[in-house]
């Protein structure tokens, strides 16, 4: 077995494992601060810190298990990078830049098994969850990266919209969140994370009952179970009624907002019809929704799916407002450099070798 990424440790957890292994309560901070302050690239090069301890750190853990394989750069200024794990796994990570801050969206796992039709991850099974190493790992590449350029500049957003269903890894999820999020290291607001799910009722309950800060966003992409259940097959297990329990419950619990994915299917989901059945089912917490539209990427030639004219989606974003619904439209970044979540992983994958894509793709 290889050894763990440090990275994957919450400082508690690094705490109680230090102090198990003979060691004072204060290396944990200093060891955190080389992690995460000064972004260290080896134990080594921990200066306050002794041999034996170093020696220790050495033998159990690693500090980086992600390789970069492919990074593309958009004229827009997103940085799009594909990591191999340590297993020859490849997943994607996306730097996008705001007039707000810079933002990365993560991966949480290799593939994803809720298979929705229009999804370029979804094509791909789930072959394994990511660590939470492998997660924060992603955070601490790019800003890696970002040092190097020496211009301070500081990953101030997360979106935890890559490849995966990151409630179906829940533990790892939370411990990502916990890693970064903690003041004494990389410090990201609660409030600047948001985690995307396709709707796994149970765990939303489970996530609000943790009471993280951080903001919820729902992939509801059609208004009714006959549509949405033809494009996401998850909504047999989870029909609209039994997400909506749970988003009631997270809102009762949190009182955060909750964002609304919409995707735009020319033809599919974009009627009228379907703005009006939305904003019906949002009604009753319109104050604590927000829906944002996001025109359908195509993920490969062969696709069934076509994006929502600029008209149409307008149309129904005119609707929703209408009808008192709080919404935008996502114009995406990067849509030079295939920035759509899987799409440069299933590229990359497909150009492989027959045989090697399909070890890499299970
Ligand atoms: N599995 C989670 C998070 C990752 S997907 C989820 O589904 O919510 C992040 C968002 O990208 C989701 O709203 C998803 O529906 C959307 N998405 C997937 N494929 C897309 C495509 N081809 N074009 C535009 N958005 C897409
Ligand atoms: Fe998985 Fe999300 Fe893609 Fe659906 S949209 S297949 S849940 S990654």
């Amino acid at each position: 077995m290889s050894k763990p990424s440090i990275y994957g440790m919450t400082y508690e957890q690094l705490k109680d494992w230090l102090m198990d292994h003979g060691q004072k309560r204060f290396r944990a901070d200093q060891v955190w601060n080389w992690l995460y302050k000064k972004r260290i690239n080896h134990f080594s090069d921990m200066k306050n810190i002794n041999k034996e301890t170093i020696g220790l750190l050495d033998e159990h853990f690693v500090l980086g298990v992600l390789e970069e394989e492919v990074k593309q750069e958009s004229k827009d200024g997103t940085i799009k990078y594909l990591f191999r794990l340590t297993d020859g796994n490849l997943i994607e990570t996306v730097l996008m830049r705001f007039n707000y801050g810079l933002s990365v969206c993560v991966t949480t796992q290799v593939g994803c098994n809720i298979g929705c039709s229009f999804c370029a991850s979804g094509l791909l099974n789930k072959s394994r969850d990511l660590t939470s190493g492998e997660i924060v790992e992603q955070i601490m590449m790019v800003q890696k990266n970002l040092d190097l350029k020496g211009k301070d500049e500081r990953v101030s957003h997360i979106v935890v919209m890559g490849i995966g269903e990151p409630l179906d890894n829940f533990d790892n999820l939370m411990d990502f969140i916990y890693i970064v999020n903690d003041d004494r290291g990389l410090n990201i607001g609660a409030r600047h994370i948001t985690v995307s799910t396709s709707g796994l009722a149970h765990k939303i309950y489970k996530f609000a009952d943790t009471g993280v800060q951080v903001n919820l966003a729902v992939s509801i992409h059609a208004p009714n179970n006959e549509l949405r259940r033809s494009i996401m097959k998850i909504n047999k297990a989870f029909p609209i009624e039994k997400l909506m329990d749970a988003i009631h419950y997270y809102l009762q619990k949190t009182n955060r907002r909750i964002t609304y994915e919409y995707i735009m299917l020319k033809d599919v989901n974009d009627h009228q019809e379907e703005a009006i059945q939305l904003a019906e089912l949002l009604k009753d917490h319109r104050k604590l929704a927000y829906v944002n539209l996001i025109p359908y990427n195509t993920v490969d030639e062969h696709s069934q799916y076509q994006r929502s004219d600029s008209a149409t989606i307008q149309a129904f974003f005119e609707t929703l407002k209408e009808q008192g619904i709080n919404c935008g439209v996502r114009w995406e970044n990067g849509a030079d450099i295939d920035a759509a979540c899987g799409q440069l992983r299933s590229k990359q994958i497909k150009k492989m070798k027959p045989n090697r894509s399909r070890s890499l793709s299970k």
